[in-house]
């Protein structure tokens, strides 16, 4: 056995037979472990002197265990380390190993080389023996590692220094375990704050600095509550500053220690930021406002004529034209609103019309306006188009505009499209041929497109030139129709009516009125005949007092607020009595909201002139408002008179209407009148003025005075 052995064995207590046993076994597996332990083992006395070693301290040292006994430790290390160890030598006896301590010296091998050695000391406190124990550590291997680190971590806070974020790491307890200097400068915390221990104040300050404090603690307290997240947010600092804040788990070997905090002052790249979002904002602003005036209807929000083009455009290029319907819809007399209750009114019917359009048709591919009163529907795929038409009709309900009841109206053409059909235009212009078709046919209807509607129009194009080159020309003429009166038993009033020979044809005034009433000439021509009719019969009016001639005027030319004026000038003009002239007038203007029509006949009957009501019964004759009219008879409607036959029948309408008139103080003429029964029928019922074939027709100035002695010859005659 070797000394150390023996020596580290010397402790041991004699104890009974058995025990005996086990301690011998016991000590010879401690004497192994002291002889093959990797660390060296000395025993020291109280004196620093050898007394005892292990052959890994002999190795160590480069000596032999017998020269190692002996030695004092100071030939053996460089520093004097025992005083650090004195401390142990107040530790309790029998307690050696519940003291130790560690300490790092420098060590001598015999050949006189150095290595750094780490040494645990115990005290020795066994009975009379004093001293310590040393275990010693060549810190050999360490020393490569120990380089390593350094270099590594040299690179590591060159790196840290060098990033622009600032970095501060806390361990799992909240303790600052480390920072860069760009932390410190970012949120100005003076370096002695960013020291262990020191951790609240430093936190509290940077706090402080946020725009939100409240809302900065409680993110890192909620933070500090997941210790394996990653967190990314944006501070806000009170001096205008953007901060981004980075955070991850430190790990080692897996495990959470602790918490990386990276911020990085953003506020430059921000405000380029913030610039570019606000130009891109701006831009999109423009572009928006851009596209909306160029694709929306400023006034009722629809889609505008470019969508519609476009829309329709594009489902031609797809080959989609057979599936497409256009509905071009315009409003019926919509300038007369624009007219009587003001522009504003105007535009907020459109409006209302518009939501109405939109919500009859929510199917539609799309509702636009294309100006003024004319909206259109691009339908796809519809499988009844004529019923979408009346849907949209039945839509039209009475409206409150601006505290006005107005009962909107529209006439409406419908073009569907054929494999045939050009493009899209030609479809556009086929829908307003026929939406035109629809107010010629008396408006508040729909029209499909015929092919033969383009033949009508051409015609009716032709006709307009030719009549406003006729009233330029002044080509049209008068006919006079001699009206009798069953009192006297003479002719006492002839009614002037157009005649117009076009290109050898003769055209009815049925054709040509409503035609120069639509383009507007009705004004012109109106007073042309007006003056044409008064000088054909200024000498026959002149030489009799009791005699007048009714004039025709349309409810068009009673909007012109200088009507009677010009009138009356004309009249005078024409050396004519005006209790001679005779205005016709049909009911319908007296149901126009406007009420320039009954202010112009007021003020003309103030001046003698008389106001007939013709064609009275058609229409919607209100018996119950002519007691309001400014008219002086009623001229009682041709298709009632035509209801005579026999002149034996009872004809309760007709024998009322002229009972009220009179009733009324209303004069009655009949129109019509082609029978002998006729006449009979209507003197009993007392007509006042008589007028027809049976009489005589309308006749030319030239040919009048015989057609008037020959209409007072056949009243008296038939009488
Ligand atoms: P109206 O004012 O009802 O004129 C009477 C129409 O009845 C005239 O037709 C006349 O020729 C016709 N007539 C007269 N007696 C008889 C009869 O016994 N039997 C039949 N079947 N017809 C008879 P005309 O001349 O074709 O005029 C048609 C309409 O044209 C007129 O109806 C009137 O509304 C309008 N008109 C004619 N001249 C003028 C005018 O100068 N200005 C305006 N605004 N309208 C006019
Ligand atoms: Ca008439
Ligand atoms: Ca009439």
């Amino acid at each position: 056995m070797r000394p150390i052995t023996l020596y580290f064995l010397a402790g041991v207590k004699i104890m009974g037979a058995s025990k005996r046993r086990r301690t011998a076994k016991h000590t010879t597996f401690v004497a192994d472990l002291v002889a093959e332990s990797p660390n060296g083992l000395l025993a020291l006395d109280p004196d620093g002197i050898i007394t005892a070693a292990n052959p890994s301290a002999a190795r160590m040292f480069g000596r032999s265990l017998d020269s190692l006994v002996g030695q004092h430790q100071g030939a053996l290390f460089l520093q004097d380390f025992t005083h650090d160890l004195t401390a142990l030598a107040e530790a309790p006896p029998g307690m050696p190993s519940a003291k130790t301590t560690v300490v790092e010296v420098g060590a001598l091998r015999a050949d006189g080389s150095g290595f750094q050695a780490e040494i645990a000391g115990a005290v020795r406190k066994t009975k009379g023996q004093g001293g310590l124990i040393l275990s010693v550590r060549s810190l050999e291997h360490r020393q490569a590692w120990d380089t390593e680190i350094r270099r590594a971590t040299s690179l590591l806070s060159a790196t840290l220094e060098s990033t622009a974020d600032g970095l501060a790491v806390f361990d799992i307890n909240g303790t600052l375990t480390g920072m860069n200097q760009r932390f410190l400068d970012m949120w100005q915390v003076p370096r002695e704050l960013m020291s262990p221990g020191r951790e609240p104040e430093a936190i509290a300050l940077a706090v402080e600095q946020s725009a939100d404090p409240q809302a900065f603690l409680t993110r890192i307290i909620e933070i500090q509550k997941h210790p394996e997240a990653i967190t990314d947010d944006i501070v806000l600092l009170m001096d205008g500053r953007t901060i981004e804040r980075h955070s991850r788990p430190q790990r080692v070997d897996g495990q959470v220690v602790g918490r990386v905090w990276s911020f990085r002052d953003i506020t430059p790249r921000r405000k380029t930021e913030e610039a570019a979002e606000a130009a891109m904002a701006k831009l999109a602003a423009h572009a928006h406002e851009l596209r909306s005036r160029a694709y929306q209807d400023s006034l009722t929000g629809l889609a505008n004529r470019a969508v519609f083009n476009e829309t329709l455009n594009q489902l031609f290029s797809q080959g989609e034209q057979e599936n497409v319907d256009v509905l071009l819809l315009d409003l019926d007399n919509f300038k007369d609103v624009n007219d009587l209750f003001g522009h504003q009114s105007g535009d907020e019917l459109l409006r209302k019309i518009a939501v109405q359009l939109s919500s009859t048709l929510p199917d539609a591919e799309v509702v636009a306006r294309l100006g003024g009163d004319e909206f259109v529907v691009l339908l796809t795929g519809c499988a009844d188009v004529d019923a979408v038409a009346i849907r949209v009709l039945a839509s039209m309900i009475p409206l409150s505009i601006q505290g006005n009841a107005i009962n909107p109206q529209a006439s409406i053409g419908i073009a569907s499209g054929r494999s045939e059909t050009a493009d899209a235009q030609e479809l556009l212009r086929e829908a307003d041929i026929a939406m035109y078709a629809a107010k010629r046919a008396g408006r508040n209807r729909y029209r499909r497109f015929q092919p033969t509607m383009m033949e009508q129009l051409i015609q009716q194009t032709r006709q307009e030139t030719r009549l406003r080159k006729a009233v330029a020309g002044q080509e049209f003429t008068i006919a006079y129709q001699p009206i009798v009166s069953p009192l006297t038993g003479t002719v006492t009033q002839c009614e002037a009516l157009a005649r117009w020979v076009d290109d050898g044809l003769h055209i009815p005034p049925l054709d040509f009125i409503p035609l120069a009433e639509s383009t507007g000439v009705i004004e012109q021509l109106g007073m042309d005949l007006m003056r044409q009719s008064l000088q054909g019969l200024s000498v026959w009016l002149a030489a009799d007092a009791g005699v007048s001639l009714a004039v025709n005027v349309s409810g068009a030319q009673l909007h012109n607020q200088d009507f009677a004026d010009n009138v009356l000038r004309l009249v005078k003009d024409c050396s004519v009595n005006p209790a001679q002239l005779v205005l016709e007038v049909t009911e319908s203007v007296f149901f126009e909201a406007t009420c320039n029509p009954i202010q112009q006949l007021i003020r003309l009957r103030e001046s003698g002139v008389r106001v007939v009501l013709d064609d009275f019964g058609t229409g919607y004759s209100s018996l119950g408002r002519l007691q309001d009219l400014p008219v002086d008879a009623l001229k009682i409607d041709r298709s009632f008179v035509s209801m005579i036959i026999t002149g034996d029948e009872h004809l309760p309408i007709l024998t009322s209407m002229i009972h009220m008139a009179h009733n009324l103080g209303l004069s009655v003429t009949a129109e019509g009148v082609e029978t002998q029964a006729q006449l009979r029928y209507l003197n009993a019922l007392g007509c006042e003025a008589l007028q027809g074939y049976l009489f005589s027709r309308p006749q030319p100035a030239l040919e009048l005075d015989p057609a008037i002695a020959e209409a007072a010859r056949t009243l008296t005659a038939l009488s």
